[in-house]
Parts: C-alpha cells; structure tokens; sequence
C-alpha cells in the first residue's frame, strides 16, 4: 500500500461495555447529554433518545461526588427499560468523583490537566527536572489506585486532553502547543502501560481545528515511538452551531479519519446533542467509501512532513497561487465563475486553465505548461488522496502550477455536500495545498456552494471573512440557555470580520476551552454569566440574555471593533 491509500491505523481493542472499540471494530459514534446529571428523568430521557438516534456511547457530566452517585440511578432506570447503551462519566478536577463514576458506568473520562493538578494556575511556571520528577511521581501514586478500581469493575478510561486545560507542568516545558498536549497525554499513558491497564481510549482535542489535527498526529507519532497502540476518540471542541460547527468538525475529524486515524468520533454541536449523531453517521459512513479507491501510485514528495506541512510553492497567476490568499470560485450554469471578492479577476486569470483528473496517471494528463491555472478533479472513491498523490506528484515534477481543487457532488443532499466537501478540501487544504477551492452542487445554489467554500477556509483559519464563534456544546454545568444565546450573539455580531468570540457554558472549563477567543460569554452560575476579554474576566454575574449580550455588544465597541 502506498503512502495515501486509506487504511486504519492498527489499535488495541478496547471493551466498553460490551461495545468494542478499536482493532477491527467499526469507528463508533457518541455524544453528550445536555441535561443535569442531578435530573434523573431529564437525563434518562436524552440518553434514550440519543441512543435510539445511534449514539453507541452516551456520556454524562459529573462534577461531584454527588452526580457521579447519580449516574447509578441513571443507568438502572435505563437498563430497565431495555436502553444498553454504554454510560461514560466526565470527570474535570475531581478525582473523588471518577472513583465513585468507576463503580457504576462502563467508561470514566478523566482530564491529565486536572485530575491530579489544579488545572493552569499560572502560579508555578518554573520546574527544575527534580521537581518535574516528583511531579510525574504524583501522578503515579494519584493513578494508579484508580486504575485498579477501573480493572476491579471492568471500567475503561478515556484520557482525554483539552488544548484549554493543561496544567502548569506541562505548560512549563512546552507551552500551550501540540506538543504539550500529546506529551500531557503521553504521560499518562506511560503509567498505564507501567502497570499494565489497557482499556485505555485517548483524546486530545481543541477548537483550532490545525491545532487538533497536528496534535493527534504528534500523539501518534509519540505512541508509535513507544510501541503503543491505544484507540483514539476525535473531536473539535466548541466547533459551535449550525454550518459553522458541521463544517469545522468535519474538517478536523474527517481529515484524520482519512489517515486512518480515529476509533471513535463524537461532532460536538451547540444544539440539541441529537442533532449531532446523524452528522458523525455521515462523516464515518463517507470515510469508509475510501477503502474501495484504486492505489495511489504516488509517494510523499522529498522533504515533506505531515507534522509541520508548508505550503506548497505555486506561482502567481494574477490573483491566484504564489503568496495570494486562497481563492474561491465556483462554477454556475452558465459555466461562468464568481464567489471571490474579485471575481472578474480571478476568472480572467483562470482563461485557458487545464483541467486534470487526478485520479488518471500523470503520463494521461494533459500537458501542464506554466503560467496556467490547474484545476484539479478527481473521479476517484478517495478524492482527498488521490488530489494529494498528485499534488505531491507535481512537486516531484517540478511544477509550480497554481492549483485550484474543485469537488463536485451529485445526489446527495445539501448536508452531505457540507460533510464531504469538508473532508475532501479540508484534508488537502490542511496539509498546504491552498490556491484555491471550488465546490459545484446538485443539491445547492451557486450563492450556498461559495458559502460553504469560504467556511471550509474559516475553519481551517487560511482565510478569516468573518466571526468566528467558539461555542461549547453545552452539559450538565450549563446554567442558561446556551442555544437561544449563542444565535443571539451571533444575529448581532455576524456582521464582523476577524473576531473571534466564545461562548461558553461554565466558568469552570469556559475560560481555558474557549484558548484564542478575543471575547467570551460564560456561564458563571444560574442565570449568570461573565464576559471576559482575551482571558481576562472583565466582567461578572450578570443575568444572562440580552442584558449580558448588550454588554458583550459594549465590550466590542467600547474596543473599537466594531466593523
Ligand atoms: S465548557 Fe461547556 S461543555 Fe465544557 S464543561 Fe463547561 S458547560 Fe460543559
């Protein structure tokens, strides 16, 4: 096989519950209640529901003792009415909580950044390697008890890092980096394999849809350096709602999932958590189609390295490759091309562009002579690989050629266009092939096709139009209506460009998930909530809703941004 056919990574197979995952098993899919974990009927609801939707794990908040107790009630009166699916507590700053958690549902996800340390204090940022020892020993002796209940009641764990919360350890060494986060869980993990527990999944997650991919890249990189072989579970956190949070979590899960890499994958949207299952459905449903493309005959171009890609070197064709911004273009009946801010330029620079398949051998292609556009298709079952494969075919040929991708989708329908075109550009774009997109649709309007377009490059943040919105998806610590608030931010900021603005459910996980947000609207208690600028809160317990978005409105403009 060669370096782009699609194939799984080789993972431990890990028993949930008697749902497995990993090895051979089929990449599973799982959500989130949004209920109080303390509202027994609420919770036992949504997770019917959620499981009836498909969700083959359902988890659930604990942040005490208290709700972690809690889950056992949960779990009887679903066993009881025939609903098996696999319970998973989450666990942040509370280990007493993951031991009670551990007795009762199938799978514990704890957080490296806080279940031994106070998450980032900023207090401590110097550690000598004596004391970074020492701390690495803690963590053993606080583990290691929790590993043999988990072993004791057939518990697995999730070790599940947030780009948002890392401790002052790692932080110390590394910084708020992908490297950090993979050595955050790599720490862990080293115990595990120490004392030989194997029911391990692994998460590193983050809303910076590259952060999270170059972080599970470098995790598996770390794994494979130390012959570990745990399952990994994907997710772009506080991907937010609507288009917006398909598109980005489609972008970051389904680039990996075209390496192989994932075993289980929950999409985190800021509405209803069903309303998530049928997006993760479609996204591993699609994935597995690249398993019937022919090989690749193509190998990675010299020099190349999927954990720092560059961009490729193209050159300018007026606005289009060498250092312009990518572009978007799409086709309209008339076979005339817009969606661009300049579209007449950028379709006169196109006149006379080849057009190639890449999916055909290069020695099949027309002759690509400089100073033209190529627009590349591909009529293969994999198109990520296969526009790749010939990418990096190019680039061993030594030719400099802008290149536009253009994706097309017949009979499927407009969401489904949303989840594979994500996956198909974003997975090139990604890796530094970014001179322009092209989207054409049966299912969509020219006006929706370049909307989607330039959401695909807003996810991958190489070309900001307008604000992004970093929004949780809300759990059992959500105190207001996280739903109705983030789409009225969102109806009164969305004419912005370039900020990015978060709106979170908790004070507790909020303010360090929501990392990169210029702005943030978080939950701090019933009905109250804090505004924060950057990562410092500005101001606190205002009741939630217009008052506090009024506020938010001020914050901006009181900045001068307001745009
Ligand atoms: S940030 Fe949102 S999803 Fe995360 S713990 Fe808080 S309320 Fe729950």
């Amino acid at each position: 096989m060669g370096d782009f056919d699609y194939r799984r990574r080789v993972t431990n197979p890990v028993n949930v519950g008697g749902v497995m995952l990993g090895g051979d098993y089929p990449i599973r899919i799982q959500s989130m209640t949004s209920t109080s974990t303390m509202d027994a009927d609420g919770s036992v609801e949504q997770c019917k529901r959620l499981a009836e939707a498909g969700a083959e794990y359902v988890r659930l908040t604990a942040q005490g003792v208290r709700e972690a107790a809690n889950l056992d009630v949960i779990k009887s009166r679903l066993r009881a009415c025939g609903c098996n699916v696999p319970l998973v507590a989450d666990i942040h700053f509370n280990p007493k909580a993951a031991f009670e958690a551990a007795r009762h549902v199938e799978k514990v996800r704890i957080n490296p950044g806080n279940f031994i340390d106070p998450g980032r204090t900023f207090k401590k940022l110097d550690f000598t390697d004596e004391e970074y020892a020492a701390e690495i020993k803690k963590i053993e002796s606080a583990l290691v008890p929790f590993l043999d209940l988990c072993r004791e009641n057939g518990t697995a764990i999730r070790i599940g890092v947030n780009h948002g919360s890392l401790s002052d350890r790692i932080m110390s060494r590394y910084g708020d980096t992908p490297q950090g986060m993979a050595e955050s869980a790599m720490e862990f993990l080293r115990v595990c394999v120490a004392h030989d527990f194997n029911d391990v999944v692994i998460s590193v997650k983050a809303s910076n849809v590259s952060v999270m991919i170059e972080t599970v890249r470098r995790l598996v990189a770390a794994m494979d350096a130390e012959n570990m072989h745990f399952p990994l579970h994907l997710g772009v956190t506080e991907a937010g709602d609507g288009d917006d949070g398909r598109i980005k979590s489609a972008v970051g899960i389904g680039t990996l999932l075209a390496e192989g890499l994932g075993d289980t994958i929950r999409v985190s949207l800021s509405e209803d958590p069903v309303c998530e299952i049928p997006v993760a459905k479609m996204l591993v449903d699609y994935v597995a189609t690249f398993a019937s493309a022919p090989e690749i005959p193509y190998g990675l171009s010299e020099g190349f390295n999927r954990l720092t890609p560059r961009r490729r070197e193209s050159d300018a064709v007026g606005i289009i490759g060498g250092t312009n911004r990518p572009v978007v273009l799409v086709e309209d009946g008339d076979g005339a091309y817009s969606g661009d801010e300049k579209p007449d330029a950028a379709l006169a620079d196109l006149k006379d562009y080849i057009e190639v398949d890449a999916a055909l051998l290069y020695d099949e292609w027309p002759a690509i002579t400089p100073g033209k556009v190529v627009v590349m298709t591909s009529t293969s079952a994999n198109y990520p690989a296969s526009v790749q494969g010939a990418l990096h075919k190019m680039i061993s040929e030594g030719l400099t050629n802008p290149v536009i991708l253009k994706a097309s989708y017949a009979g499927v329908t407009p969401d489904e266009v949303t989840v594979r075109a994500s996956v198909d550009l974003g997975a090139p774009l990604m890796n530094g092939f970014v001179d322009g997109i092209m989207i054409e649709s049966d299912a969509m309007s020219t006006a929706d096709a370049v909307k989607l377009a330039f959401g695909i490059l807003q996810a991958t943040r190489l070309r900001i139009t307008r604000t992004d919105y970093i929004a949780c998806p809300g759990c059992g610590r959500t105190l207001f209506d996280l739903q109705s608030t983030l789409k009225m931010v969102k109806s009164r900021t969305s004419h912005l460009k370039g900020l990015k603005i978060g709106v979170m459910g908790c004070i507790v996980n909020g303010p360090g998930e929501m990392a990169d947000a210029d702005y943030g609207y978080v939950g701090a208690g019933v009905g109250k909530v804090s505004l924060y600028k950057g990562k410092v809160c500005v101001e606190k317990n205002i009741p939630a809703g217009a008052e506090a978005v009024d506020r938010l409105l001020d914050l901006i403009k009181s900045d001068g941004n307001w745009k």
